[in-house]
């Protein structure tokens, strides 16, 4: 067993970079060339057809049938030039990741052999067999089957021999099986109610745009070393492994250079981005070792949602040309960093405004506090809801567990915007802000100050104001970023709708806008000023704080998804015609049910890791030792005998101890386990998971990191911590 360990040792020690033959164009030539986008449409489609292909992207029309089979031909054309033999919808799954069918692009031809064809049936839509995908019970109430339907807004682009094309998943009722659905869906929202207020200030505005800019942080390790470590590949973390005597300490990895092997493959990413339209351009070293990220150019919140979950597969193939897997997972080691995804995510109008920058008039400063104090309203109702949109069983070790800060969402201001909003909560600035001398007290951007504010910025904050937009920090780095976007938007968009019908009653009561404008900006300000905390999120004594202000506190993730289901939650929802009751309760039981699954595994991945390699471990270890006291007994009389082997005496019985008590846990694990799986009622299992199950994983690891620490080095059957985290 052992032998695996130092075999996998020396193969990732001996590895040398893999050479990445740079492309020979420069990256404009090659940008986005596996990507039908509208310059390949204009190429490749009949002029009518993409005249009206275009038509319906830009205004979120359907596409006649006459015009997909054309789509559908023009774009068969082109992905067989470049290789493409299949065609796959991909879609969106409530378990994450994407999902795929593929199939060849052959019919029959009527002479014995086959022609390769694409109509605009299969283009547009298709019947996945998707009764494995979790629904939460809705195909079983409405409808055998869902189905899969082109998403234009997204276009199509090729992976390897396959021709993939971006696609929501409903059932036949038209409910969402997934999260492209309910994402498109908030963008609507949010663009409608967006669009109303930003018309106060702008008749010319047509339609606000949400961008999303992601973060995206893994780990990398070596092939070799995962593939003896049996809890990485089943579980995507290290259910055990004792603290490596140096890991982040020094912070000396995230100034470092990058190992060579991780600039190739960093390289080989950045390629394979380009050419599937994903703007790759920010990669560096993370605190932790072995830690990484890469961002992109902001975009469309719809298309860099599909650009982050292409890029998480694409990860995964080109780490292994290098002889590396990633790591997606938010703690894939203890007493470490975890890895989140931060979403920067921002509004802006058709005419090219972002709504959470200060401008430079005060009428845009206006407009500035008018929108940021909508989303302090929104963030701050429905906290708990949001909290639940960022919650699983893997990010759970970020937030709310031990060694993670409490998982309480707050909003981080800076000490400019704050000074603002204390001015106007006091009533000061009417004058300045509509009157003044353009604006500069509120011209935010203008003040050295707020710059200081940004690069200094609170890193504790899970959602933080940062100049002209806010970074959602809590998302998980193993997400779908559109479950933070849905209910984000959606609470957004219910709330400038609501702040819309206040201003236009009192408008048409024959107030001032401007006034009523700020009136109702301070309004907001002062009803939700609970959820500003600039302070260090991770302490104690916020977790008091927070519950004295009314913010949601709970930290177990099945109770955390009851707020999907609360009133104001199901209110809002409905309001905003994202889902039904049934829909939200539906995707509960998937969440409920996903939570169950992956503690499930780990608990099952522990107990037979515990049992089978830990233990027969520490057993011949310490059979070792006795041996050894048996023979100095012999040897020497019995003072002696007790100096010389007394201590081996000691770890005998150390190593007697956490054995007998991981026995004992495991046996209680898998009793637990049993009660809870005897559960009908997918909340109350996930709960029964989360309360008698996942504790013990913890208390297991603990015997088994001091067993690590007790046992001879040579028989340690797993990599440890240290041969991991640090690729040479
Ligand atoms: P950080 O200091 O957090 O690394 P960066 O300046 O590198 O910040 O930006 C992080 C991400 O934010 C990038 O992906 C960038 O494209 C994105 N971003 C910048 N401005 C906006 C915006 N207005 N809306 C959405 N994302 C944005
Ligand atoms: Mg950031």
């Amino acid at each position: 067993m052992s032998d695996l360990r130092f075999r996998s040792v020396e193969e990732a020690s001996s590895r040398k970079a893999v050479k990445v033959e740079l492309p020979k164009e420069r990256v404009d030539k090659y940008y986005a060339e596996k990507v039908f986008n509208r310059q390949k449409m204009f190429e490749y489609l009949p002029a009518k057809t993409y005249e009206a292909l275009v038509k319906a992207i830009d205004n979120k029309e359907p596409l006649s049938r006459e015009v997909a089979d054309s789509v559908a031909d023009g774009m068969k054309r082109w992905a067989v030039e470049q290789g493409a033999r299949h065609y796959t919808h991909w879609f969106q799954p409530m378990t994450g990741g994407t999902a795929e069918k593929h199939d060849a692009f052959i019919e029959h031809d009527g002479k014995g052999g086959v022609i390769e064809t694409f109509s605009g049936k299969l283009l547009v839509q298709q019947e996945p067999d998707a009764s494995s995908f979790p629904n939460g019970g809705i195909r079983n109430t409405f409808e055998a089957r869902g189905y899969s339907a082109w998403d234009i807004s997204s276009p199509a682009f090729i992976v390897g021999n396959t021709l993939c094309i971006p696609t929501i998943f409903i059932s036949y009722t038209g409910e969402a099986l997934d999260y492209k659905t309910p994402l498109l869906r908030a963008l609507n929202a949010v663009d409608k109610a967006a669009t109303r207020v930003a018309r106060f200030f702008d008749p010319k505005v047509n339609h606000v745009l949400c961008y999303l800019g992601w973060e995206q942080e893994y780990f990398l390790v070596d092939e070799a070393l995962y593939a003896a470590r049996p809890d990485l590949v089943l579980t995507g973390r290290t259910l055990m492994g004792h603290e490596s005597a140096k890991n982040q300490q020094l912070e000396d990895h995230y100034f470092g250079a990058i190992p060579s092997r991780v600039e190739a493959f960093m390289l080989d990413l950045e390629i394979e981005c380009h050419k599937l339209g994903i703007p790759a351009k920010t990669r560096h070293n993370e605190v932790a070792p072995n830690q990484f990220e890469l961002a992109p150019i902001f975009e469309e919140a719809n298309l860099a949602n599909d650009h982050n979950l292409l890029l998480m597969s694409v990860m995964n193939e080109v780490a292994r040309r290098h002889n590396f897997r990633v790591l997606l997972h938010e703690k894939p080691f203890a007493g470490i960093n975890g890895s989140g995804k931060h979403n920067n995510w921002s509004l802006g109008t058709d005419t090219g405004k972002l709504l959470f920058a200060p401008g430079k008039t005060p009428k845009d400063n206006l407009e500035f506090i008018v929108f940021v104090s909508n989303v302090m309203a929104a963030v701050f109702k429905h906290n708990a809801l949001l909290k639940a949109s960022i919650m699983t069983a893997t990010n759970a070790h970020r937030l709310g567990a031990n060694e993670a800060p409490p998982a309480i969402i707050s909003m981080f201001l800076g000490s400019q915007l704050n000074e603002i909003l204390d001015s106007i909560e006091k009533n000061e600035t009417d004058t300045i802000l509509l009157q003044g001398k353009e604006g500069m007290r509120l011209d935010v951007n203008q003040i050295p100050e707020l710059i200081i504010d940004n690069t200094d910025r609170n890193r504790t904050s899970p959602f933080a104001f940062t100049g002209n937009r806010f970074e959602y920090r809590a998302v998980g780095s193993s997400a779908n970023c559109a479950s933070a976007l849905i209910s984000l938007n959606a609470a957004v968009a219910a709330e400038l709708d609501e702040f819309a019908d206040r201003v236009e009653k009192r408008v048409e009561k024959g107030e001032n806008l401007d006034k009523v404008l700020l009136d109702e900006a301070r309004r907001n300000i002062i009803k939700s000023r609970a959820i500003q905390f600039d302070g260090n999120g991770y302490s104690d004594e916020w977790k008091e704080e927070a519950k004295r202000r009314g913010l949601d506190t709970e930290s177990s993730a099945p109770l955390m998804f009851d707020s999907y289901l609360s009133p104001s939650s199901v209110e809002m929802f409905k309001k905003v015609g994202l889902f039904t009751e049934k829909e939200l309760e539906a995707r509960n039981e998937v969440k409920w049910e996903l939570y169950t699954k992956k503690i499930q595994i780990e608990a099952r991945v522990l107990g037979d890791l515990a049992v089978n390699h830990i233990i027969p471990a520490a057993v011949s270890y310490q059979r070792l030792l006795v041996d050894n006291v048996y023979k100095v007994k012999e040897l020497f009389d019995a003072d002696t005998a007790q100096r010389i082997a007394g201590e081996d005496l000691k770890s005998i019985e150390k190593m007697a101890d956490h054995m007998s008590k991981i026995k004992k846990l495991v046996d209680k694990m898998i009793s637990n386990r049993k009660v809870a799986n005897k559960i009908e009622s997918e909340r109350q299992k996930a709960i029964a998971y989360h309360d008698t199950v996942a504790p013990l994983l913890e208390e297991i690891r603990y015997h088994i990191d001091h067993l690590e620490l007790l046992v001879d080095n040579e028989i340690w059957p797993l990599p440890k911590y240290r041969e991991l985290l640090f690729i040479r």
